[in-house]
């Protein structure tokens, strides 16, 4: 069993998407092992996004990432990174493929809807980032 860390983004959320997006999870045989409903700050989105910190992208996104509440989750399942990325589809919903949660749902490239772990390290820093071990069950 592998676990990997997504969020329902602010645009999602927004428009009343989150069940909708659950539901495809729960029925692509994710195990939803924690979740919590939140806002971010600024600086916890600067925080969780760190790695892009010198994209030209970087101001826009992280105000886009606290401009709403989000859905934090933790999915477990085999194979759970690399599912759930495919789930997702690719980051701009135009290069999507048919059926994906980004090209049914994200507006563009920045409010995409869904985030997703790309790896085992990074995967566990975001679990980490925003969940207790006694937040996981
Ligand atoms: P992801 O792993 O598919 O989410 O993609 P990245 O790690 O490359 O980027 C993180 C997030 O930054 C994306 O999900 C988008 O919300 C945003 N982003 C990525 N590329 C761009 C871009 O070229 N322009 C803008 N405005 N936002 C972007």
């Amino acid at each position: 069993m592998e676990r990997t860390f997504a969020i329902i983004k602010p645009d999602a959320v927004e428009r009343n998407l989150s069940e909708e997006i659950l539901e495809r999870i729960e029925s692509q045989g994710f195990k939803i092992v924690a979740m919590k409903r939140t806002l971010l700050s600024k600086a916890q989105a600067e925080g969780f996004y760190d790695v892009h910190k010198e994209r030209p992208f970087f101001p826009s996104m992280t105000s886009t990432m606290s401009s709403g509440p989000v859905v934090l989750l933790v999915l477990e399942k085999e194979n759970a990174i690399a599912d759930w990325r495919k789930l997702m589809g690719a980051t701009n919903p135009a290069d999507a493929e048919a059926g994906t949660i980004r090209k049914d749902f994200a507006e563009n490239i920045e409010r995409n809807s869904v985030h997703g772990s790309d790896a085992t390290e990074t995967a566990a820093f975001e679990m980490s980032y925003f969940f207790s071990q006694t937040e996981i069950h």
